[in-house]
């Protein structure tokens, strides 16, 4: 791997271009694929580039690392992979970076249910000025782009299965959750805009819940908090009663459905709702989490207004309908939910062996800060 930081220097430019000339595979050379994924060090992204270092890409990812994790860039050791720490705010870089690609994989961005309420400025700014950025620059360059969106633009509406076209029912922009539908919502349009009346080819992944190895419970993410619980043999916290239901889809899954709908012409200028149509309770994932691993813990119940902060809003109900996916790439996930959760207790078991902390402990309302979901 080559990092390089950004700095802002024109030096840093010189060193960047140095590295993709001396690379076997430019956009303007062989047929090799070169691609940049924006957030590349956080959950998705890092499994994103690996899928598709594995594919024969030459990659470079691009990441600010303040939700992000430098371990997941630098367990990956390939003669292809260029990590750039920087971020997509700064334009003249993205644009250099852009100038070199074939294709966008756009996934940086405030993720996570706690952060976008903790920072909804910076989080509202990162995601629609940083996705402005980006197709600004890979319509300059000719670049074919992937916008990651999230199944919080739908909002609180618990129609079920929901489709690419249903409608969307927000709460009032006063509720800081919403925010982030909100600005992915606008990204989404941009990004049909830029296709349509622009000529720059785009596709939209609208995720519903993405769970699997490396993703955090710092920032509220169900799985791997319940996990952590279990294994430590702490009560499992279900906030609200219980019985919003989301359905959760193999990360491993999740990337190779990104990469099929970047390849797929017929994608472009389309939104797509990328997840696993099998709906759970959230009282009965903490209920499988404590039978699969054989743990003592009980369940703690939690009012919203305790977990997340007074006026909270949640979404009831969460099933994808993904059949235009499955016409379009094929799109059929393999991998289960309790494929998802002993993925995760075999990463997270390995990680108490090791005696390392894993970061799962709950954030106080008080002391909240993050980033990487989509979902
Ligand atoms: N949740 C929970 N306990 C936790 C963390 C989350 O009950 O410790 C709930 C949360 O309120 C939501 C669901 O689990 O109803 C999924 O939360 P997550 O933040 O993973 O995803 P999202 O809210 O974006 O669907």
């Amino acid at each position: 791997m080559t990092q390089h930081h950004a700095a802002g220097t024109r030096r840093r430019s010189t060193s960047l271009r140095a590295s993709f000339t001396a690379a076997p595979n430019g956009k303007n050379g062989t047929a090799r694929t070169t691609s940049l994924v924006t957030g590349g060090a956080g959950f998705i992204g890092g499994h994103l580039v690996e899928h598709l270092l594995a594919q024969g890409h030459h990659v470079i990812a691009i990441d600010n690392l303040s939700t992000g994790n430098p371990a997941t860039v630098e367990r990956i050791d390939h003669p292809e992979f260029q990590f750039v720490h920087g971020s997509i705010l700064d334009e003249p870089l993205v644009d250099e970076l852009v100038s070199q690609v074939d294709q966008v994989f756009h996934l940086a961005a405030a993720v996570g249910v706690q952060l976008v309420i903790a920072e909804s400025f910076e989080s509202l700014r990162t995601n629609v000025r940083g996705t402005e950025i980006i197709l600004e620059s890979a319509r300059r360059h000719g670049a074919r782009s992937l916008i990651a969106s999230t199944s919080e633009v739908y909002g609180k509406n618990a129609a079920c299965p929901l489709s690419e076209t249903t409608d969307r029912i927000l709460g009032s922009p006063a509720v800081r959750r919403w925010s982030y539908a909100q600005a992915k919502a606008l990204d989404e349009t941009m990004a049909y805009l830029y296709h349509t009346d622009l000529n720059s080819p785009t596709v939209v992944a609208r995720l519903f819940n993405v769970a699997g190895p490396r993703q955090t419970g710092r920032y509220g993410m169900v799985i791997p908090r319940f996990v952590g619980q279990a294994l430590r043999g702490e009560p499992l916290t279900v906030f609200g009663g219980g019985q919003q239901t989301r359905s959760f889809c193999h990360v491993l899954d999740v990337v190779a459905a990104l990469a099929a709908l970047i390849d797929s012409s017929a994608a472009y200028g389309q939104v797509f709702n990328i997840g696993r149509p099998q709906e759970v309770s959230i009282r009965y994932l903490a209920e499988r989490v404590i039978t699969l691993t054989d743990s003592l813990s009980t369940i703690q119940d939690i009012p919203y207004d305790e977990a997340y902060g007074p006026g909270f809003e949640d979404t009831e109900r969460r099933v994808p309908d993904v059949t235009r996916a499955r016409e379009v790439i094929g799109f059929d996930p393999q991998l289960t939910l309790d494929d998802i959760i002993m993925n995760v207790v075999a990463e997270q078991r390995e990680h108490m062996l090791a005696l390392e902390p894993v970061s799962i402990e709950a954030v106080p309302a008080t002391d909240r800060v993050e980033a990487e979901y989509v979902g």
